[in-house]
């Protein structure tokens, strides 16, 4: 549905964010990974990101609601946004009135929340994560992908880079293999420390995955997680001693892979061989 579809009128006669957050004292807490987005130029990039904005849009830590009003004003059907921190609801509570039944507030951790099951298909996930628990919920979201049509997510420069790279390149690790075995990943563009609140240390990073009809080889998910786990554990050791739990030198020789090689020297092909040997 497009943008011109809704009435956004109400929404667009809000406060600006940041004189909200204030006149209501929601001060970022480290703990929960807060770092606050204002600029609405910037969250309605993100939101433009989204490949489309139709049937549930699942965003996780709303926070104050900078990309929530952004989703909203880029022509979001219906958004699901999780929060963990309670204190949101009553920065939110403008938003929600406004937005009417098309965004929902769910309180609770996203950690412990089956985002698949939420709303109704297409799905997809719009979120600036808490930098903390990024990868465990990326790890999460991808035993999962097929329920979403597509995950546009921000991340620390570093992490972006690791889930994108390619073999060989010194980023690429088990986050690159687990995405890409089934999804197609793409950093979208940076955005810098002082666009947030407060600043983090680091870049971040904007990465657009959209899973694949199925994974690109078959292979059991668990048994490619296990292999990676101990392969990439002791990346710079070869494969022979990494993998020895698993059966080393012998098993590597059965699939053919030179037991010398280090991990970062194998394809998603070569480690999802070795995963059939385990699943
Ligand atoms: N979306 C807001 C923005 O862009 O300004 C806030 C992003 S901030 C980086 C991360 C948000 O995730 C915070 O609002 C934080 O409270 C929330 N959060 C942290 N851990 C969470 C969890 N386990 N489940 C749900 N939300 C969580």
């Amino acid at each position: 549905m497009a943008e011109a579809d809704f009435d956004n009128s109400a929404i667009e006669a809000l406060p600006p964010l940041k004189e909200l957050v204030a006149s209501l004292d929601m001060r970022a807490r480290k703990s929960l990974g807060q770092n606050f987005l204002f600029d609405l130029n910037l969250t309605r990039r993100i939101a433009r990101s989204a490949i489309n904005l139709n049937g549930t849009t699942i965003e996780v830590g709303p926070g104050p609601g900078g990309l929530t009003r952004a989703l909203l004003l880029e022509g979001a059907e219906n958004v699901i946004a999780v929060e963990k921190d309670f204190r949101a609801a009553t920065v939110l509570d403008s938003l929600l009135t406004a937005a009417g039944s098309r965004l929902q507030l769910v309180e609770g951790d996203a950690l412990k929340t089956q985002l698949w099951e939420m709303g109704s298909a297409p799905r997809r996930i719009i979120a600036n994560l808490p930098y903390n628990i990024a990868t465990t919920l990326l790890i999460q979201w991808l035993g999962q992908a097929q329920a979403f049509e597509s995950m546009t997510l921000m991340f620390q420069r570093e992490v972006a880079e690791r889930i994108t790279a390619q073999p060989g390149s010194s980023a690429y690790g088990r986050l690159s293999i687990l995405t890409g075995w089934i999804a197609d990943a793409a950093i979208l563009f940076d955005i810098p420390p002082d666009a947030f609140v407060p600043a983090p240390k680091v870049t971040s990073s904007v990465v657009q995955i959209r899973p694949l009809p199925a994974p690109r080889f078959e292979c059991d998910r668990k048994a490619l997680e296990e292999v990676t786990r101990l392969a990439f554990g002791q990346r710079r050791k070869m494969l022979r001693v990494s993998l020895k739990p698993l059966g080393g030198e012998a098993m590597l020789e059965a699939v053919g892979i030179d037991p010398q090689c280090r991990p970062q020297d194998l394809d998603i092909g070569a480690f999802c061989k070795l995963a059939r040997r385990l699943g």
